[in-house]
């Protein structure tokens, strides 16, 4: 089969032609329509994640058909059943963290795309208990960005619980699909841009943000909760000072430069800092049961599977107007 494979950080991935994987016990063999890239796509390429798999092929944000089912395969699914398959792809259920409820922070997690392999291929496996079905209102296209964006954006926006005026810090992807969830519930939103980003502070108004503003601007109000997307540690204590008593900043990201010192009087009153990490099962369920009665649309620039490093360049260079949605054209069995 065709996979676009990453065979050491920092080099261009690779059009290669590798075995197609087998369904293994509990696993499904899937025929992948689209796959999603994401920033942590980015990441790994340029090596900013410890320890991928390698050669990998990249990809938490699949969308494809049940092609085989493993022995003792989760019987929620059937052949030629669309299936979502995430970032968690994958852990023991018995830790401590597991037990809690906690299956995102699992000791042993495997995450698709990047200790196992994904979906910039013609077909992937996944383990059955961690794929789902998705709402029929979405194509295949329109649905892949959910798959993380909207599922690891949706865990970052539930994290400020009934917090009631949001900021969020950098309008991309998944601030994109929150920001549609959170008006949806009538929070009101503040969204802050690189200073001088009028265009995307223009557009993120017409959304329905209340104000929006430079990331180095104070907001006209104090903020119940900051979520901060873009991978800049600096806005940390940034979005700290913009915050009410009480309030929390959420980091929703993989990876963050360095935080710089702050004043202990910014955290004082009980602010918080968390950060999010991987996602639940449940944020999937949740998550994809709230977004088609939003709805929340995404936006997508769509390219060929072949084209994947234009795609992470163009990513990497802020050149994209949505979304970049790899299409892989998998016919019948060709392998
Ligand atoms: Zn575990
Ligand atoms: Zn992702």
């Amino acid at each position: 089969m065709r996979a676009m494979v990453l065979e050491k950080p920092k080099r261009s991935l690779q059009l290669r032609d590798v075995p197609k994987p087998k369904a293994g016990r509990g696993q499904l063999l899937v025929r992948v329509s689209t796959c999603a890239v994401c920033r942590t796509d980015l990441h790994v390429v340029d090596g900013e994640l410890p320890n991928p798999k390698l050669p990998l092929i990249l990809g938490h944000q699949i969308v494809g058909r049940v092609e085989e089912i493993g022995e003792e395969g989760n019987s929620k699914f059937e052949i030629e059943d669309r299936v979502g398959i995430p970032w968690l792809g994958w852990t023991d259920g018995e830790c401590a963290y597991c037990r809690s409820g906690r299956e995102n922070l699992c000791d042993r997690a495997r995450f698709t795309g990047y200790t196992i392999d994904g979906g910039y291929a013609e077909f992937t496996v996944a383990d059955s208990r961690f794929c789902f079905h998705l709402p029929d209102r979405y194509n295949d296209v329109e649905v892949a960005p959910l798959l993380c964006a909207g599922l690891i954006g949706y865990r970052s926006y539930r994290k400020t619980g009934d917090a009631h005026r949001i900021g969020i810090y950098g309008f991309g992807n998944a601030a994109h699909l929150i920001s549609q969830i959170a008006l949806y519930e009538r929070r009101e939103l503040l969204v802050f841009t690189r200073p001088g980003d009028e265009a995307t502070q223009e557009s993120s108004k017409k959304m329905g943000a209340k104000w929006a503003g430079g990331s180095d601007e104070m907001p006209p109000q104090k903020l119940d909760a900051a979520i901060i997307f873009a991978s800049v540690g600096p806005l940390v204590p940034a979005a700290l000072h913009a915050l009410a008593k009480g309030g929390i900043v959420v980091c929703g990201g993989i990876h963050m430069s360095d935080i710089p010192s702050f004043p202990y009087v910014d955290l004082w009153e009980e602010r918080v800092i968390t950060s999010v990490a991987n996602l639940t099962r449940r944020d999937a369920e949740e998550f994809l049961e709230i977004a088609p009665n939003v709805p929340v649309r995404t936006k997508t620039e769509i390219l060929p599977l072949e084209e994947a490093n234009t795609a992470l360049d163009r990513f990497r260079a802020g050149e994209l107007n949505g979304t970049a949605v790899l299409v892989v054209n998998a016919k019948g069995s060709g392998d």
